[in-house]
């Protein structure tokens, strides 16, 4: 059942996996045919290059799931992520877009891999950049540009992103140098708003302007949400209607257009299954936690929740949806930390017993990616839906 010997047991259905393996521990559930809905709606109707953010799930099981709905641009933020999309999908195209490199990374990505594509936020590593490529003309550099803070579920400008002014500078350096300047951004990670981006790309277009400096590309990073409860999600038409329309408002509209999609590629594609391990009254204990898949869960500000069904199994194996009056129960994961214990309730049904399971929906994004050994507890079991 480890992904490491790449054999995932194949099951027609999530109560199937639950009756045959009776899992004590949690089970990832990866469904291929949801990784291909999520492809093809970028691959239809986003107007660009789609390069999947690698860092949201960097699981090869997962990266082939992705290779095999047709992405082929992968935007790998490390020299560690290039290495493993090199290594297990040797034809795939990648882009160095993290603005912080550590040293020599640019060089091995350059050179062994190919690589052309980085961004910078600031003259130190602009600097240290060709220091190690040596060939800015062989290079298109993208500036990265710190968006205004609002849309987004999870900010990501306060760490990133230069300011308008230093962005203009740091544009026209990248062009005096020989490389084809370019812009990027990210507006944040699950973006509710559509408009964070047109408002990012008329920045990007003003930057470019100011600098005057013709732009060779813009890539609109990541964002695009998942499906949570809590959060309304706009169709995804809506953000591509707006980029396109925003992308006019460019002095060369027609420029490559990148964008870097992690979660809106994977969430979707990816459920968990989790077994109670305990109840005390309305308090339960299951199989993983905050060290575990739920980490972005846990994270200040994270107002979104993940869609979730019970199911109970009976001594022979049958599984059943578990229904009736639901009320809210705090959630524990297995460690024995304190804080390992989900932020907000969840409403089950009030029937739900030791040895019932509560599957969580859309859980492929930031989970498998940031799971810890804590405690001794490491959730890697996986099973192929279809
Ligand atoms: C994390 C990240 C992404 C992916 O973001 P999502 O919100 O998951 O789409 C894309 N680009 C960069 C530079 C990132 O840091």
């Amino acid at each position: 059942m480890n992904l490491a010997a790449e054999a995932m047991p194949r099951f027609a259905s999530i109560e199937q996996a639950i009756e045959r393996l009776n899992p004590v521990d949690p089970v990832y559930a990866v469904f291929p045919e949801k990784f291909r809905t999520a492809a093809a709606r970028f691959l239809d109707a986003f107007p660009g290059d789609t390069l999947y953010a690698v860092k949201a799930n960097p699981v090869p099981a997962i990266l082939k799931q992705v290779w095999a709905a047709g992405i082929r641009h992968f935007d790998t933020a490390s020299l560690g992520e290039v290495e493993l999309v090199k290594g297990l999908l040797p034809d795939a195209i990648c882009h160095f877009m993290a603005p912080v490199r550590l040293p020599g990374h640019a060089k091995v990505a350059f050179e062994k891999y190919g690589v052309t594509d980085y961004v910078v936020d600031c003259d130190a590593e602009l600097d240290k950049l060709l220091a190690e490529t040596g060939q800015a003309a062989k290079l298109r550099i993208f500036v990265r540009i710190a968006t205004s803070l609002g849309g987004a579920v999870l900010e990501l400008s306060s760490k990133f992103g230069s300011a308008p002014e230093e962005a203009s500078k740091l544009l026209g350096r990248v062009a005096a140098l020989g490389a084809a300047p370019a812009v990027t951004f990210h507006v944040g990670s699950q973006c509710l708003s559509p408009f964070s981006y047109a408002q990012a790309i008329e920045m990007a277009g003003r930057t470019a302007r100011f600098a005057k400096v013709e732009l060779q590309a813009l890539d609109i990073g990541g964002g695009f949400p998942g499906p949570y409860l809590g959060n309304d999600v706009p169709p995804f038409h809506w953000y591509f209607d707006t980029i396109k329309q925003a992308m006019q408002t460019l002095p060369n509209p027609a420029i490559p257009l990148m964008c870097e999609p992690g979660r809106a590629l994977s969430t979707e594609g990816m459920s968990l299954i989790t077994q109670v391990v305990l109840r005390k009254g309305p308090r339960l204990y299951i199989n993983d936690g905050r060290y575990g898949s739920f980490d972005e869960l846990c994270q200040p500000g994270f107002l979104a929740d993940f869609p979730l069904r019970a199911f109970t199994r009976s001594a022979k194996g049958k599984v059943t949806p578990l229904s009736g009056k639901t009320t809210p129960f705090r959630v524990f994961g297995p460690t024995c930390d304190t804080v390992d214990v989900l932020p907000r309730p969840l409403e089950l049904p009030d029937s739900i017993a030791i040895g019932d399971f509560i599957v969580f929906d859309a859980m492929g994004a930031y989970s498998a990616s940031s799971r810890s050994h804590f405690n001794g507890y490491y959730p890697d079991n996986w099973v192929c839906i279809d």
